[in-house]
């Protein structure tokens, strides 16, 4: 499983000297993204932007595009920082090593590829893509399934333990709260306000996928277990019913289970996604059509099953993975028996 990030990296106190020639090479770049004359860049530069970007691009500022073949990343016991990057610049042979900061440290196992100049303000940053190869575990001792519903993000079920984990409720206190201050600013005509805002929701609810996905993958990574998701792409196209609608038109599933797959490959995780029809409509128990009697709860008129709904629809993921992960064979199980302990799962709720 090839997994590659972009690591952001802020130039570091450069030298006088090392800033000028940046400095030079940037503003001669965009001299030539917007007229297309050279007053001195850098030949392999120049040709990877020809070669890259459309005419489009060429009416705003772009950040320069460094090749691989002619940047160098290195890791040194520098004092200043051990991360340094090569930008070569037009005029001075070999190009010059710019101490950065990257938001997270990496190892030596990263490799690197094609990096990006910006300029901020005064500063200068580095965005590097880097990539590794990583080994996914094939042998796994439990199962871990996710249910995305609309009032928590995300509940989860471990096939060892049934007892249900709610992660992520604040994301719709979030939302209603934007919904309210939305309809407040648009009475008043705030709507310069009401563009702010829309911003700071968006990083909010971000910021809380982050980390509903990273305490799943914890999760998962301590009981050594393979993920589950319920897929709900299958559902968009289908139109299935009110509530699979607004889930899907009111909540960052993409991103949520975007997350969730690149932090547990991240981990030698494995990530499954199965169609997630009925979920929730299904009784866990018996399997028959039941009903969400109100948010909260899920009954059955069959077996008379009574549970918390999200509860309800996770367990109808953990049972049909188990279908799914013995057809497919794809991994080496070793876990416990589906759904024997019924009992001693309900009695959680
Ligand atoms: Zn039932």
């Amino acid at each position: 499983m090839l997994v590659s990030k972009t690591l952001k990296c802020k130039v570091f106190n450069p030298t006088k000297k090392k800033l000028e020639l940046l400095s030079q090479e940037y503003t001669n770049f965009q001299i030539y993204v917007q007229t297309g004359r050279d007053f001195g860049i850098y030949s392999a530069t120049k040709a990877t932007f020809d070669f890259k970007y459309t005419k489009k691009a060429r009416k705003k500022k772009q950040p320069i595009p460094l090749n691989r073949y002619f940047s160098r990343f290195k890791i040194t016991n520098h004092k200043l920082t051990p991360y340094w990057f090569r930008v070569p610049v037009k005029g001075k042979r070999g190009g010059i090593w710019l101490p950065i900061i990257p938001h997270e440290n990496i190892d030596s196992s990263w490799e690197i590829r094609e990096a990006k100049v910006f300029k901020r303000k005064r500063n200068f940053w580095i965005y590097i893509t880097i990539r590794k190869e990583i080994q996914l575990k094939t042998s796994y001792s439990s199962v871990l399934a996710l249910d995305i519903g609309e009032k928590v993000i995300a509940a989860a079920v471990l096939s060892s333990v049934r007892k249900p984990i709610f992660l992520g409720r604040e994301v719709r206190g979030i939302r209603r709260h934007h919904a309210w201050l939305r309809k407040r600013l648009q009475e008043r005509e705030l709507f310069k306000k009401l563009k702010e805002m829309r911003g700071k929701e968006k990083r909010r609810v971000e910021l809380v996928l982050h980390e509903v996905s990273k305490c799943i993958v914890e999760l998962a990574e301590r009981n050594n277990s393979i993920i589950i998701l319920g897929d709900l792409k299958g559902i968009r196209k289908g139109g299935r019913g009110k509530r699979f609608n607004r889930i899907v038109n009111s909540f960052p599933f993409n991103k949520l289970s975007f997350f969730i797959e690149y932090k547990a490959h991240l981990k030698g995780i494995a990530v499954i996604k199965i169609k997630e029809d009925y979920t929730s409509k299904t009784c866990s128990r018996c399997g028959e059509e039941g009903k969400r009697v109100s948010q909260g709860l899920f009954k059955c008129p069959h077996c008379k099953y009574q549970a918390n709904a999200d509860y309800n629809g996770a367990m109808n993921i953990l049972k049909r993975s188990w279908e799914h992960v013995f057809q497919d064979g794809a991994a080496a199980f070793s876990p416990e028996p589906p759904m024997t302990e019924r009992t001693r799962a309900e009695a959680h709720i």
